[in-house]
């Protein structure tokens, strides 16, 4: 059977000092891949998004709109900080602990399976495709996992660290993917990112529920839960089924069953805790769940330069950094084959997200303005003529005697845009 897989989230080197990859070398590996659609989701804008678009044309692959909004966190944020710090990790550790999870989930543990590479897809056979999960049978046979020192020993590094560590001192954010699903949707979109750059400050958009509301009603604006940093995977990390239902329900007050759930694996070990409580979320309240990977780089490799530019954005150096290095090099753009092998426990996630991708795929030409055409005198060809000309005449009002040089001056300046 061939997989099929849409990446839906996804960050370019346009989320700045975050994701590593040029959109354009994004577009390239998920061509590669055979992806049926690609996703740009950088942080609070659109900055690449017309590269993307247009590298993505050139090898005829689907493009989806989106970005990933940092919201101001409601009272029932946990975390006060972006970056986890070792307590937080204890906290998780000690949450799963309680939550515990039967014998056979515990193969799935990153740590326990060492003959697993980028390149061998012997994750695909230390993942058993086991019954979708349940979270009862999970809590029923409660195995501690003693292991995770020695079993986290390949990784990278220590600590998890998410993105956006410039304003991390500032409080929690509530980070949330919008996508857009057709020329409408993305007008919605820009205007409530542009609306929150405006009434925010630097690097700090401010969002209104309200506005996030109105542009996903007045735009079938699809969502998903985010990165761990969202309101229901953060809830569903720390072991909390009840938090996770309460975010998800009011999410979904807004956004109906255009709400999706993400679930990833950076095989990281609250990674199925979170994607367990997820999935139930998902069943009691009827909510589309998608595989996804949060990518910040196209291959592997490049998950050091990652390091290096979130070591400038936290302005450290890279021996400062190294405790808050991320523990996974896992957030590369993964082939259909390795994301359906991981998620074999959850049915349908990935050709879900296949499915969507290609769902929401428009072309961004259908964006462009249609501006109205420009009177003009007729004996000028275009109306880049005419600028070019009016520009001459305005030069000589304004520098009265103007030479040669600084037409010219002009001249290159009006050609270069
Ligand atoms: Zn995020
Ligand atoms: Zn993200």
């Amino acid at each position: 059977m061939t997989s099929r897989y849409a990446e839906l989230h996804a960050h370019s080197n346009f989320s700045f000092l975050d994701g590593a990859s040029h959109p354009e070398r994004l577009v390239e590996r998920a061509a590669e891949l055979g992806y049926e659609a690609l996703a740009v989701t950088d942080h609070d804008g659109f900055y690449g998004l017309v590269k993307f678009w247009s590298a993505a044309r050139r090898v005829g692959l689907p493009a989806v709109y989106g970005a990933e909004l940092s919201l101001e966190a409601d009272g029932s944020a946990e975390l006060s900080n972006e970056e986890a710090n070792p307590l937080e990790v204890a906290r998780l550790r000690d949450a799963e602990r309680t939550m515990g999870g039967p014998a056979d989930r515990d193969h799935a543990l990153p740590g326990r399976e060492p003959s697993f590479s980028a390149q061998a897809p012997s994750g695909r056979a230390a993942r058993a495709p086991a019954p979708a999960p349940s979270l009862a049978r999970a809590s029923q046979s409660a195995t501690p996992r003693s292991n995770a020192s020695e079993g986290n020993r390949w990784r990278r590094g220590r600590i998890r660290r998410s993105h956006r560590t410039k304003s991390a001192e500032r409080g929690p954010r509530d980070h949330l993917v919008l996508l857009a699903p057709s020329p409408d949707g993305y007008a919605q979109l820009s205007r409530l990112v542009t609306t929150a750059q405006l009434r925010g400050e630097k690097d700090r958009p401010s969002y209104r529920f309200e506005d996030v509301a109105q542009a996903a009603s007045g735009g079938d604006l699809v969502a998903l839960s985010g990165c761990w940093q969202g309101s229901i995977p953060r809830a569903a990390q720390a072991g909390d089924l009840d938090g996770a239902l309460r975010a998800a329900s009011k999410l979904r007050e807004i956004f109906g069953r255009r709400l999706h759930l993400e679930l990833w694996d950076h095989r990281m070990p609250e990674d199925d805790l979170r994607n367990d409580v997820m999935w139930e979320v998902g069943q009691r309240l009827r909510l589309p769940v998608v595989a996804t990977n949060n990518v910040h780089y196209a291959d592997r490799r490049d998950a050091d330069l990652a390091e290096v530019l979130a070591a400038i954005g936290g302005r450290r150096s890279l021996q400062e950094q190294d405790g808050f290095r991320p523990a996974t090099d896992e957030r590369y753009l993964k082939s259909p084959e390795e994301m359906f092998a991981r998620f074999a426990r959850y049915p349908g996630v990935v050709e879900r997200a296949a499915d969507l991708g290609r769902d929401l795929a428009f072309d961004l030409r259908l964006v462009a303005p249609s501006l109205p055409n420009f009177p003009m005198p007729d004996h000028f060809r275009s109306e880049m003529d005419y600028l070019r000309h009016l520009t001459f005449e305005g030069a000589r009002r304004v520098y009265p005697g103007a030479d040669n040089g600084r037409s010219e001056e002009h001249t290159s300046e009006l050609q270069s845009h």
